[in-house]
């Protein structure tokens, strides 16, 4: 009795202290990921990946990864997949027709991932160097039964509670045939609408719509200089604000359309480009601890082949074998808490499923 009495009060204050820390303990299985970054390279395979880091000073900051994985990129209509269905599988898990946005092979809406980390309370961003309307960041926000319906898309966006986008794509919000301007609608949301990239830099808190160009915005060597990564490492600023963590997708958009037009120097240089962005993802990582970072591609374009290479002198010998998109199977890099879910030979409808498990959500 005596023995109790003299330890009553170490086992009430551990009691206590044990009820005050349980509801923001972390269970010992569940994994410490905070935050998503998902960078998509439209277009992106092996050999776009081989050239760039050939003719690179220095490693590709993807091969800082620790954990590798394959995916397998088919669409429910067709062997060779295009950027809707490819984005469409790999933020809402299901397989579509070649040109859906959002929505299954009969035309059912999915919820993407994005909605799903939204739902969940954690801030969201979508991030391009294409207008943020088109195929693979529209995969994550809009409910279209084609890719082609800009307009449609862009409304979409307001349907969301979305934090952060950035991107070409004025004419789809406040350029329309149909006479909609978006701007204001997206202020009475509590967007700041920016117009520019120098008006993105000027945003420092709160939501932001950045519409940076017409349409898309021009390659990088011709006029969009570091206007990705600069985007990149603005959604990251405003999106770390949430207590609760944040999903942002960054596109190098036009990786893809090098491909499309054969051209070796316009798809190195894109690629590059790319790789500055997952430089800032990866060093956002390493310095906070709780943050996924996974880099992949939708499909590859051109059926681009690395013939010959010399690292020393940085030059790459390469052709191209279809100015399409090919079949080929696509490489997925991991980095951060919940890595390791990314490793093996899936579907690209695995992402999704694998993003929830790693933030632990229910529903
Ligand atoms: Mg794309
Ligand atoms: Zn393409």
């Amino acid at each position: 009795m005596k023995k109790i009495v003299f330890y009553l009060p170490l086992i009430l204050a551990l009691l206590v202290t044990g009820c005050a820390n349980s509801p923001e303990k972390k269970q010992a299985d569940e994994p410490a990921t905070r935050n998503v970054i998902f960078l998509i390279g439209d277009g992106m395979g092996l050999n776009q990946i081989l050239a760039a880091m050939t003719v690179h000073q220095g490693p590709l900051a993807l091969e800082d990864a620790t954990h590798v994985g394959i995916q397998k990129t088919h669409s429910a209509n067709d062997y060779i997949t295009d950027s809707a269905a490819s984005g469409t599988a790999m933020a809402c898990g299901t397989k579509t027709n070649n040109g859906a946005i959002g929505v299954d092979s009969t035309g059912l809406e999915l919820v993407s991932i994005l909605k799903r980390a939204e739902e969940n309370g954690y801030a969201t961003g979508l991030v391009s160097s294409s207008a943020i309307t088109h195929a693979t960041p529209a995969s994550f926000i809009a409910n279209e039964e084609s890719r082609n319906d800009y307009e449609a898309i862009a409304a979409d966006f307001l349907k969301t509670d979305i934090d952060v986008f950035i991107g070409g794509g004025q004419d789809h919000f406040y350029n329309r045939e149909d006479g909609r301007d978006l701007t204001s609608d997206l202020e009475e949301k509590g967007y700041t609408v920016a117009r520019s990239m120098a008006e993105v830099e000027k945003v420092t808190s709160g939501k932001l719509a950045g519409l940076t160009a017409a349409v898309h915005n021009p390659p990088a060597a011709e006029g969009r200089a570091d206007m990705l990564p600069v985007a990149t490492q603005k959604a990251l600023d405003l999106l770390d604000d949430n207590p609760e963590g944040f999903f942002l997708m960054v596109e190098g958009s036009q990786i893809d359309w090098a491909g499309h037009a054969n051209d070796e120097e316009y798809l190195i240089s894109e690629t590059l480009d790319f790789n500055k962005v997952v430089e800032i993802a990866m060093d956002f990582a390493k310095k906070d601890n709780e943050t996924l970072v996974v880099i992949t591609a939708d499909h590859e374009t051109g059926g681009f082949v690395v013939l010959n290479g010399n690292y020393q002198e940085q030059t790459v010998e390469t052709t191209f074998t279809t100015g399409g998109h090919t079949g080929s199977m696509i490489p997925v890099f991991a980095y951060g808490p919940g890595a390791e879910l990314f490793s093996g030979v899936y579907e690209n409808t695995a992402f999704p499923e694998r993003f929830s498990k790693a933030y632990g959500f229910t529903e």
